[in-house]
């Protein structure tokens, strides 16, 4: 009997990948079947396949329908793409995933509202089924600018909608509002009671309003002090979060820890992934928690966690995005800052570990970029995927430097939502150029593509690349030119390809080729097709993560499998 695999794909091809020749008298048929679709697979020629094997968890045919249908055996299942657009899942190269989804069963999300109405309408309802004393948390990702009002929320209006329950809204990390319920309870009644720098915000009569103003210590300090979910909220918010991030095509997210991120907040991650639930794929880093002991804290953390512990699923992905306070959101960094973050780097480095840095402004980066390049002539870093995460403004020189270093660029969409303030501060023509995403492929650093989500940006990858492609923030204000847009293939690829790199998984996921991981999603529009406007809305119809269904709707409803609990 003829081996079916081997004559779709041939077979030097099979035997190059030793796949589905496991031993005679196993089954050569497939698991499951996507036929006549339009699957975008960014491989090395751009190839578009109308149909696709899956075997094992790993892609093991692409060809023509009837070809692939030859795969097909009594268990297989086959869905019928009828014309749909398939991509490779999509991969967040920067989001605080494992954060966002501790509090997401018990939070209100205001992502992707359009007027304030709606938003304050999503707290009703959430007030509506709390339990009495509970809560009402608005964490972030939204801005004025998304809503036809173009302002923040009042006191009196959310305490309308709020009811009894405390209530808090947070802007950024620049301001929080609360309910007169959530002052009592967390007995606020003056700026000192909102250390380190906070300001309870007063109207033109000296009447305090309900903001509270301050910088990102004061904010994440207050943050704090709200009640935290019990340990099954927060499995259960991990749940519910990666469903979400599957909704939106997302299968992979590289996760840069935060602050507050203690080790105790790893457990429901953990809980997930050994019960084999997990449907994103995570891998992690260590953030600085406490300043002064930074590298006391990373020998002690990963004493047992070796750089690329895990598996496929959850993987330990070296130190950052905090890798040393001193230098962290720091233009003037001291000598005695900059010796420790040396010493730091070179223990990573000689560890062969990843190592990413917060850093937002190119006048300074040079800093940071002299101790790579100090750390690399004594123990070279390439290969190693150091990363500088945002850089908005990145100069052509300093993209050449780091393309020097085999340092990546983790650039998100910052620019959609804050646009219009980096264009106040940096003026119009530094805004034309943010993010240079055209002279960062020109010069061919790597870069990956993400969102920064969820406490200052959407974590909606769809809207990312339309800002990608169009340059346009949420208000619909025009900044970057086209001669900083990218292809739409290029966009995704940054999204997928671009991304994996930072996880040193380019190899087998991000492209849709015989043999890396099915990681995958059918589309609810065309992406290369559909009108600019309409990318953001565009959602997946069925995502796949190793070949697993972990979320359909719509015509493939019925396809999902049910979580092992
Ligand atoms: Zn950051």
């Amino acid at each position: 009997m003829t081996n079916p695999i081997a004559r779709v794909i041939g077979l030097s091809a099979l035997a190059a990948l030793g796949l589905a020749m496991a031993g005679p008298g196993r089954a050569q048929t497939a698991d499951l079947i996507l036929l006549h679709g339009k699957i975008l697979t960014l491989d090395e020629r751009s190839s578009i396949r109308e149909a696709m094997a899956v075997s094992e968890g790993r892609i093991a045919a692409l060809g023509r329908s009837t070809e692939i249908m030859e795969l097909a055996g009594r268990k297989t299942r086959v869905v019928d793409l009828r014309g749909r657009t398939v991509i490779p899942g999509l991969i967040d190269s920067h989001i605080h995933a494992i954060r966002a989804a501790l509090s997401y069963s018990v939070e209100v999300n205001w992502i992707g509202t359009s007027s304030l109405e709606e938003a304050l309408g999503r707290v009703r309802d959430a007030a509506r089924t709390a339990k009495p004393g509970d809560w009402i948390i608005v964490a972030g990702g939204w801005t004025p600018e998304q809503f036809r009002e173009k302002r923040r929320p009042t006191q009196s209006e959310l305490a309308a909608v709020a009811g009894e329950h405390p209530a808090y809204v947070q802007l950024f990390y620049a301001w929080a509002l609360m309910t007169p319920a959530a002052f009592k309870a967390l007995n606020i009644a003056t700026d000192a009671d909102v250390g380190p720098r906070g300001k309870l915000d007063e109207d033109a009569d000296g009447k305090k309003t309900g903001g509270i103003s301050g910088d990102t210590a004061t904010i994440t300090a207050l943050f704090s002090r709200l009640p935290s979910p019990s340990f099954e909220q927060r499995v259960a918010g991990t749940r519910a979060f990666f469903r979400e991030l599957n909704r939106l095509a997302l299968t992979g997210v590289v996760d840069p820890g935060g602050f507050g991120m203690a080790p105790r907040d790893y457990q429901a991650l953990f809980k997930l992934w050994q019960d084999k639930a997990l449907t994103v794929r995570v891998v992690y880093t260590v953030f600085a928690q406490k300043r002064g002991s930074e590298l006391e804290d990373y020998r002690n953390l990963t004493q047992l966690l070796p750089m690329g512990m895990g598996d496929e699923m959850l993987r330990f992905n070296g130190i950052g995005e905090n890798v040393a306070w001193g230098m962290y959101n720091n233009d003037n960094p001291s000598e005695a800052d900059k010796a420790q973050f040396y010493e730091i780097a070179k223990w990573a480095a000689e560890r062969r570990m990843s190592l990413n840095m917060h850093w937002h402004n190119d006048r300074s980066v040079g800093q940071l970029l002299d101790i790579f390049e100090r750390v690399d002539r004594e123990s070279p870093i390439k290969g190693l995927r150091w990363a500088i995460a945002h850089l908005n403004d990145a100069s052509a020189a300093t993209l050449e430097r780091m393309k020097a270093l085999g340092v990546g660029w983790a650039m998100q969409d910052a620019m959609y939502f804050d646009g219009e303030r980096f264009q106040k501060e940096k003026g119009a023509e530094a805004a034309r150029r943010a993010p240079p995403l055209r002279t960062a492929l020109r010069i061919g650093v790597n870069v990956g593509a993400g969102t920064d989500a969820h406490r200052v940006a959407s974590y909606n990858p769809f809207v990312a690349l339309r800002w990608m492609l169009d340059g346009k923030t949420v208000a619909g204000t025009l900044l970057r030119g086209p001669e900083e847009a990218p292809t739409r293939e290029e966009a995704l690829r940054m999204y997928t390809l671009g991304s994996a790199w930072f996880a040193r998984d380019e190899d087998k996921r991000g492209s849709l080729v015989v043999g890396k991981l099915a990681d995958l999603a059918v589309l609810s529009k065309d992406y290369m097709k559909a009108p600019l406007e309409d990318i953001g809305r565009i959602e997946s119809l069925l995502t796949m993560v190793g070949g697993k269904i972990v979320y359909a709707a719509g015509p493939y409803a019925g396809f999902e499998e049910s979580p092992r609990r």
